[in-house]
């Protein structure tokens, strides 16, 4: 992550607004802060609050906001009388949500058939006026960042949105984003077609070495914060445990990491299968997506190298069915097996980071589903708020700016009515959202 790339700074707000001729005051509280002594402070009271260092929820507590971020936390802090206050006293605030896998820029693909019929019959303009509206959708339910992993084929949008966010333009998340991913030749939809036919790429298509590591400088150029590839396809049981099929040679997934390095962007890796998660893991991926075949011997290795699992469960068990029902039972016995695993990687202590694939089903779906499995699958709810909040933020390089309610860092606060300690499922219906100081959802 280049500095400041994702998070507009005091500064460049200045600099962009004198560039365009405008207010400082047209681009909100921290660009005021810039030109003004006194910054704007808003107080919120807290019923309770949970800032994720400490290991419960305090009650009555005031989150002291100033211009874009948290200046004060805690029980019993006294309001400036300047200030603004915001009364949440029935209400459990908590740091903004992080999702560290999504595509904005998909409507749900459950079948294959609705992977190509987006690529095949939407513009990228259309779609990615819909991402705009997931965009949206995510910060109404309380994602304040997300690490959008490609783009499916609409090549550099995600950075337009990205910088639509950024800029004001429209509403939404905080967007770390991967642009178009990497797969060789053949191995990553569209695929079926008439050799006769050009049709669209979900992926950048690289082959070789030199391939790999010029699409990386490629992606880099136009925007890219994060680099994914795609590991593994075609999974299967074998003797009770999952595996794949390795896309990459050893020398071209080393390129393809070891150029990504080299610029300053982390690698996630798609990896279902034992074959893919080992592939990524050798060749020094920074996070496994998916990895539902995660065993033991591959949980070591990951705790060692300091990589996270981004498990998302939810999607795996929500498009089961139709697979199955189009001829891949497979992805039945999937949700099985990452069940198991991430049980075991729960009590081994690998880093878990929330992860929804969120657009692989619709946007109406909630984001925040996945958390209800965490808890079932063997997370207390402290463990499965932290993985969408500190871990996911420590995942993004981000833990000074994101991932706690604390002095310091950017004041993304959401609140519920209920207790999500008591049920997770509480932040499935999140109420106020506030991103970088400004208000976007009241009660
Ligand atoms: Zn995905």
């Amino acid at each position: 992550m280049s500095p400041g790339a994702a998070i507009p700074t005091v500064r460049r707000l200045a600099r962009a607004a004198a560039a365009a001729g405008l207010a400082a005051s047209a681009l909100g509280p921290a660009a005021r802060a810039a030109e003004t002594p006194a910054p704007r402070q808003v107080a919120i009271r807290c019923g309770r609050l949970i800032d994720v260092k400490s290991p419960g929820a305090v009650e009555n507590a005031v989150v002291l906001v100033e211009g874009d971020r948290i200046k004060q936390v805690g029980p019993g802090l006294a309001i400036p009388a300047t200030a603004q206050v915001v009364d949440l006293g029935r209400f459990t605030c908590l740091p903004g949500l992080i999702d560290n896998h999504t595509h904005i820029l998909l409507q749900g693909d459950i079948t294959a058939a609705e992977y190509d019929e987006q690529l095949l019959k939407q513009s990228i303009p259309y779609r990615t006026i819909q991402a705009t509206m997931a965009a949206r959708t995510a910060l109404m339910n309380g994602f304040t960042t997300m690490r959008d992993l490609e783009t499916e084929g609409a090549m550099y949008a995600d950075v337009d949105v990205k910088t639509a966010i950024n800029r004001g333009v429209i509403p939404g998340p905080r967007l770390f984003v991967a642009t178009r991913a990497l797969a060789p030749t053949g191995m990553y939809p569209l695929s079926g077609y008439s050799w006769e036919l050009r049709v669209p790429e979900g992926v950048q298509i690289v082959d070789g070495a030199d391939g790999a590591r010029r699409a990386v400088r490629e992606q880099v150029k136009y925007g890219a914060d994060w680099i994914k590839y795609y590991s593994d396809r075609r999974y299967f049981m074998r003797d009770g445990a999952l595996h794949s099929w390795a896309n990459f040679t050893d020398e071209e997934a080393a390129a393809l990491v070891g150029e990504a390095h080299r610029l300053g962007r982390k690698v996630a890796a798609h990896a279902m299968g034992r074959e893919g998660i080992e592939s990524a893991l050798r060749a020094g991926a920074d996070t496994i997506e998916h990895g539902y075949g995660l065993d033991e011997e591959m949980m070591d290795v990951m705790i060692r190298q300091g990589a996270y699992w981004c498990p998302t469960i939810f999607v795996g068990a929500y498009v089961a069915e139709g697979r199955a029902a189009a001829g891949a039972p497979i992805w039945k016995t999937m949700v099985d097996v990452a069940r198991e695993a991430f049980g075991k990687a729960v009590r081994k202590g690998v880093k878990i980071s929330y992860g929804t694939d969120a657009g692989g089903y619709a946007w109406t779906e909630s984001q925040a589903r996945e958390l209800s499995y965490m808890v079932r699958y063997g997370m207390t709810p402290m463990q499965a708020i932290q993985s969408a909040t500190s871990v996911a933020a420590a995942l993004l390089d981000q833990q000074q700016n994101l991932g706690a309610l604390e002095a310091g860092r950017f004041a993304d606060v959401i609140a519920v009515a209920g207790d999500p300690l008591r049920d997770i499922a509480e932040l499935e219906r999140v109420r106020f959202v506030m991103k970088g100081g400004e208000i976007v959802k009241q009660p």
